[in-house]
């Protein structure tokens, strides 16, 4: 039932010109699933050539009939919730429920972004002299490029997708090889929407080759990453040296703060949810807690019992809450950081290491006593691994919680206004979320500061980031 993936290219579905594919892997089972067409350089051509016609079309189709095909894209997304959602487990391995809870949540954005094309505002300008009028007016960049990752394959295509559509781009994306049928699912409902024919064209092969090639391209005029910060940093450096508009959403390593004045089982509640869903294979999630010595051995607790009552296996099996990671790779990588880990010293409460012998799985894992100089204090873990440690004062939290070249989410528990509005000042990141998990919705800003990026994927941002400002001054007539 997984299908052989094809490239989509002004408006038709087709394998790439030399006819060569990518496996596709189940991570819980690691069986070959199915394939995905690998691009060349004459394949993106004509994807980019396809997107210079589909500008033309879609800058000059009016907000009106743009948010029509936006909110039909995002009706039949919601009507076609299970067959995708379980492509998106077989080749992602998060659990069927939480693939679903995605694509709601992907037409809620193409919702939002229908609606923000609408309200592309410009100004006016009031002038010096009788007669001149100074009017700011609001233009699509151009053809975007866009390339989005595995952890959540269909939300992080149409966050960049509904944004550019809305502004009046078109795009060429590449969503990741590793998890292809579930975005080419969202490009398909855009299609059957009545997108027109080069506006969205949709490509797969290999990652640095795509982006060296699209990013060069002189009839690309905006690029959109999240991923590492290591890939982001390259893919922004050649965006500069060809002058390009760049959004980057980059990786984070978020720091929870719980201070003695919180409610520590809300608190516990809330983060084990933030870490642990999609198995922490999450930009944003909670992954540094830094809990007041009062309240440490309750949150501890009430933490561990939350972890260990988790239920590991096949995102399809019924009752399973969390799933295997998504590639071989994450599992290598966190299996190197709890080793160092371990030998600097940290003491593992619960978890670690592989749960099975066959799929990526690793058991949900807390941390505690990890000393700073350990890896999984330093580089983001996109796991779930937790590391819980102790905080005295209020300074103290922050030196830690600002300690690192990241800065995208933290979070905060506590009752008092003054450590909440103290928090929410001395923090070094792009979202804070105060006493709940208030982050990720289409109409909040979402993105980071220092090396976890820069831009905006949600709220008006998202949109403005696709726009550019012409202004026009009229003189007397
Ligand atoms: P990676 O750095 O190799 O790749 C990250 C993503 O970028 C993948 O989707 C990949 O296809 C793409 N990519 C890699 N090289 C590219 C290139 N030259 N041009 C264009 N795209 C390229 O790492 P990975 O093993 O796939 O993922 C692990 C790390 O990536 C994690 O530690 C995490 O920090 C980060 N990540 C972040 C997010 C996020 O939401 N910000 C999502 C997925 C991965």
């Amino acid at each position: 039932m997984y299908p052989q993936v094809e490239l989509f290219i002004d408006g038709r579905w087709r394998p790439s010109l030399s006819g060569e594919t990518i496996a596709v892997l189940n991570p819980a089972t690691e069986e070959r699933i199915g394939s995905v067409a690998c691009a060349g350089r004459e394949d993106l051509a004509s994807a980019v050539e396809a997107a210079v016609h589909g500008f033309d079309v879609w800058r000059k189709t009016s907000p009106m009939d743009r948010s029509r095909v936006m909110r039909g894209a995002a009706e039949l997304l919601r009507q076609r919730i299970e067959t995708i959602a379980r492509l998106m487990t077989l080749e992602q391995g998060k659990p069927l429920e939480e693939a679903k809870t995605e694509l709601l949540a992907s037409a809620d954005i193409l919702d939002w972004c229908a609606e923000e094309t609408r309200r592309t505002y410009g100004r006016i300008i009031p002038a010096r002299s009788a007669g001149v009028y100074n009017l700011v007016v609001k233009e699509p960049v151009g053809p975007v490029a866009a390339f989005t990752p595995w952890n959540f394959p269909v939300s992080q295509a149409a966050r960049k997708l509904a944004a550019a559509l809305a502004a009046g781009c078109s795009v060429v994306i590449k969503p990741p090889e590793e998890t292809p049928a579930s975005p080419a699912e969202l490009i398909r409902a855009f299609a059957d929407a009545g997108l027109p024919d080069g506006v969205i064209n949709l490509v797969y092969g290999v990652p640095s080759g795509i982006s060296e090639y699209l990013i060069a391209h002189p009839s690309i005029r905006k690029v959109s990453f999240t991923g590492s910060t290591s890939v982001g940093k390259t893919l922004a450096a050649l965006a500069g040296e060809h002058m390009k508009r760049i959004t980057m959403e980059l990786g984070g390593h978020a720091p929870a703060i719980v201070f003695a004045d919180a409610d520590v089982k809300a608190a516990a509640a809330i983060l084990a949810q933030g870490k642990y869903r999609n198995a922490g294979q999450v930009c944003i999630a909670p992954t540094r807690f830094l809990v007041h010595d009062a309240v440490f051995d309750e949150f501890v607790g009430e933490f561990i019992g939350r972890t260990q009552a988790l239920k590991l296996g096949d995102g399809l099996d019924a009752g399973v809450t969390i799933g295997p990671l998504a590639n071989s790779r994450r599992l290598a990588a966190l299996n190197a950081m709890l080793d160092d880990a371990f030998e600097c010293g940290a003491e593992i409460a619960v978890g670690g290491r592989r749960g099975r012998n066959k799929g990526h799985f690793f058991e949900p894992t807390v941390l505690m006593n990890v000393p700073k100089i350990a890896r999984v204090m330093n580089e983001e873990p996109f796991g779930p691994i937790s590391t819980i440690s102790r905080f005295r004062d209020f300074a103290d939290a922050m030196t830690e919680a600002n300690r690192l070249p990241y800065g995208l989410a933290s979070y905060a528990y506590t009752r008092s206004v003054q450590n909440a509005t103290a928090v929410a000042q001395a923090i070094e990141s792009g979202m804070v979320s105060i006493n709940h998990y208030g982050l990720g919705l289409p109409e909040l800003p979402f993105g980071g500061v220092k090396d976890s990026g820069y831009g905006s994927e949600g709220g008006l941002e998202a949109v403005d980031a696709y726009l550019v400002s012409k202004f026009v001054s009229q003189g007397p007539l």
